[in-house]
């Protein structure tokens, strides 16, 4: 990396972070089993309960997101637990791969890359398990690999029909589209700090509800560092059982007074809108969006199928080494298929405007036909016209 270089980070975490969120981080260290943290502890919590939705417990971890994924897997599952994981993409897969770590028999529904979970055949496939051995269906709000939003509404009532726990990965999603923990019945979701958070990478959230807690109190922990019901004895004391990461802390302190000044809706409609002028530009560009349909188009994250000929990984070292803009790899089998946009936290309309200004430059020096400006200006169009979120 270049000195002194600000990268415009366009992928979906870690993602840019305030500097009033950065200075917080960097003040002096205190006990943590304290007066001082507990009220920083506090806060978090009721902050963090505040945007999910909910009035269950919320457990700060100290790990990244996957952390608080394998939180939920962990104090749900005993061996040979029934897991069934609706998957659309490498997240998904994670969360099995998780569940299969902790001896759960795992089976997933898998769903084509680019499309949401298909509530129908979820809901066949519940239908047949009629001696109700599923424990748990796992799923994503938002599928990063590959730029898709779950309807986790709609995906949760067919899991509540069935009597299933319902756990959710909200991590990249979360701030970004709305998710109501409460209304919509969900029973554990996971978040972390490095996404549409907008602090840097560290902390981890996990929420629980009433009927979660009843089936963890019927499970032998598998897991001592992520144990909730070691954290739950601890949380009224405003502490965690071990040492947590006590400067991101802060920051998180920070950022969620940021959140808390802008709010929700304007959250929501900020992503949406980022979302659409993307869209727009990638259009403009002559590449195509690896999901068509915008009811699934996630508002966190966009991925691109560039046009034909293109290098993906020769263009996204171009842009990054010529403009510092950082775009997002494929992964998996869709390495050096696709590249990927992050539009989510800490990001505005200039990140768009520059982001495609320096990826139409890049194009031509490297010598394929592009028209300068064009992709610019439909991102100018999109950015002129103000969203509103769907309710
Ligand atoms: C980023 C992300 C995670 C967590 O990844 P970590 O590297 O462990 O923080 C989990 N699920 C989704 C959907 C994500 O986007």
């Amino acid at each position: 990396m270049k000195k002194n270089v600000r990268q415009l980070l366009m992928i979906p975490g870690p993602t840019n972070v305030p500097v009033e969120v950065l200075l917080a981080g960097a003040k002096p260290m205190i006990n943590h089993r304290s007066k001082d943290f507990k009220i920083v502890f506090e806060y978090i919590i009721k902050s963090v309960q505040k945007l999910f939705q909910t009035k269950n417990d919320v457990f700060m971890l100290t790990s990244s997101g996957t952390g608080a994924m394998e939180a939920c897997v962990s104090n749900i599952v005993q061996p040979g637990d029934k897991i069934l994981v609706a998957t659309i993409g490498n997240f998904g897969n994670r969360f099995a791969k998780i569940a299969e770590t902790f001896g759960a028999d795992v089976e997933k529904l898998s769903f084509e890359k680019g499309k949401a979970i298909d509530t129908k055949v979820l809901k066949d496939r519940l239908a047949k398990d009629t001696k109700k051995e599923i424990k748990a269906v796992l799923f994503q709000q938002n599928e990063t690999s590959t730029g898709v939003l779950n309807d986790v509404k709609a995906v949760a009532e067919v899991i509540k029909a069935h009597g299933a726990l319902v756990v959710v990965d909200a991590i990249s999603g979360f701030l970004a589209a709305d998710l109501k923990v409460d209304d919509w019945g969900l029973d554990m979701v996971a978040a972390g700090s490095q996404k549409a958070f907008m602090v840097p990478p560290g902390l981890a959230f996990v929420s629980v509800s009433k009927k979660a807690w009843d089936v963890i109190e019927k499970t032998k922990a598998t897991s001592f560092y992520f144990n909730l019901k070691t954290a739950k004895e601890f949380a009224p004391d405003g502490e965690t059982p071990w040492t947590p990461a006590v400067s991101t802390a802060f920051s998180m302190q920070a950022a969620l007074k940021i959140l808390e000044e802008e709010g929700m809706e304007s959250m929501f409609e900020r992503h949406l809108w980022l979302r659409n002028a993307v869209r727009a530009g990638v259009k403009a560009l002559g590449f195509k969006l690896f999901v068509e349909d915008d009811k699934y188009a996630s508002p966190a994250v966009t991925a691109i199928i560039p046009a034909e000929g293109i290098d993906v990984e020769k263009f996204r070292s171009h842009v990054r080494t010529n403009y510092d803009v950082i775009l997002a790899a494929g992964q998996s089998e869709l390495k050096g298929k696709i590249f990927r946009i992050g539009h989510l936290g800490y990001t505005d309309q200039k990140d768009i405007l520059v982001t495609f200004a320096a990826m139409e430059m890049s194009l031509k020096e490297m010598g394929y036909k592009v028209e300068l400006g064009k992709s610019v200006a439909a991102v100018q169009e999109a950015l002129m016209s103000k969203v509103k979120v769907p309710v």
